[in-house]
């Protein structure tokens, strides 16, 4: 197979505290490779980790680094999409006051450009992508069903009613924090001042906690990892998460509590994404969410539970609304990459 129309190859890449995960798309938008190595802290390590990464993933697809059409980077941090620049991204070890990432990366690169976006912009971005995908290729099959197995229409396929209905999402991040990214109608929202999705700092019990952001009773104070590991700190040496879900299924009934009370939190933060956006789906994402349907079964629960007292509530349908993200491929790599197509 020729790779001429590799120009349209892009990567991307999902930069992280401690590992950075890279991603080939080739211009369907599939993923061909992936790349997995650790982050090496402050600005130089960063740089050169993200263009060895570019190279790696680039290599392993059969790309030449300088016929890529683009590379997109997801990162922690204060990002400004437009002049590629991050600030204040601590866990990467990076203070410098605007480090022009981007242009750097570029560079390093043969001049591919570069793009940057925010962690969780890159996920929702790339989480839409892969249902988008996953939904066209089941309703390309359920059409070859229904003419007889012959040939489907494949011209038509997933633009045949206009519709990219996946591409209208919550990434609801369940991390060390809560936070959201979110894809309307196909399009990213990042916000005026880049806060869209900043729904843990929404404050749901004025007599609540103090929040290190100022504020009291911050709903990321209910519904996050950090959260959980107050609630119910690790004592056998696995995450927090893992041991609390553990002993609320071997019955231990205080643990059913606490769960129970976190999912609800995380219930009430499906519920704000919907009732402000009414987006599709809520995709559940973040080191939490790795519990995969354990967590998914409770938080629906906890979702039904809540429509029961409001038929308004139950005609919105937010339990069919939430998933988990998609852990077959590294979605915000993938998001970025799709991103890096745009630059
Ligand atoms: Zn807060």
């Amino acid at each position: 197979m020729g790779k001429n129309g590799m120009g349209r190859y892009t990567v991307g890449l999902d930069i992280g505290g401690t590992k950075i995960l890279g991603a080939l798309l080739d211009p369907e938008g599939e993923v061909v490779a992936t790349v997995r190595r650790s982050t090496v802290h402050g600005a130089e390590g960063l740089v050169s980790g993200a263009a060895e990464a570019v190279r790696d993933v680039a290599a392993s697809g059969g790309v030449e680094v300088t016929a890529l059409a683009g590379v997109g980077l997801g990162i922690p941090g204060i990002v400004d999409h437009r002049s590629g620049t991050v600030k204040h991204a601590v866990n990467l070890g990076v203070h410098d006051d605007e480090l022009p990432l981007a242009e750097l990366l570029s560079a390093r690169v043969g001049g591919v450009p570069v793009v940057v976006e925010n962690d969780l912009n890159v996920a929702a971005v790339g989480a839409a992508h892969v249902l988008e995908r996953a939904a066209d290729r089941a309703g390309r099959a359920e059409r070859a069903d229904r003419a007889g197995g012959g040939a489907a229409d494949g011209a038509a396929d997933g633009a045949a009613d206009g519709s990219r209905e996946h591409e209208d999402l919550a990434f609801l991040a369940l991390g060390t924090g809560l936070a959201s990214g979110l894809v309307l109608d196909g399009e990213l929202r990042r916000g005026a001042s880049g806060a869209a999705g900043e729904i843990g700092h929404i404050p749901v019990d004025p007599l609540g906690p103090e929040c290190p952001c100022g504020q009291r009773g911050c709903l990321e104070r209910f519904a996050s990892g950090k959260a959980l590991e107050a609630a119910w700190p690790a004592r056998h040496g696995k995450p927090s998460p893992v041991e609390l879900f553990e002993a609320a299924r071997a019955g231990d009934q205080e643990a059913v509590v606490v769960r129970d009370r976190f999912a609800d939190a995380v219930a009430s933060a499906v519920r704000l994404l919907v009732l402000t956006t009414d987006v599709r789906h809520v995709v559940l994402g973040g080191g939490v969410a790795q519990l995969g349907t354990e967590l998914l079964d409770v938080v629906q629960d906890a979702l039904r539970e809540q429509a029961k007292v409001s038929a308004f509530l139950g005609s919105l349908r937010l339990a069919e609304r939430v998933r988990l993200a998609p852990t077959h491929v590294p979605v915000a790599a993938v998001g970025a990459a799709v991103l890096g197509r745009r630059g």
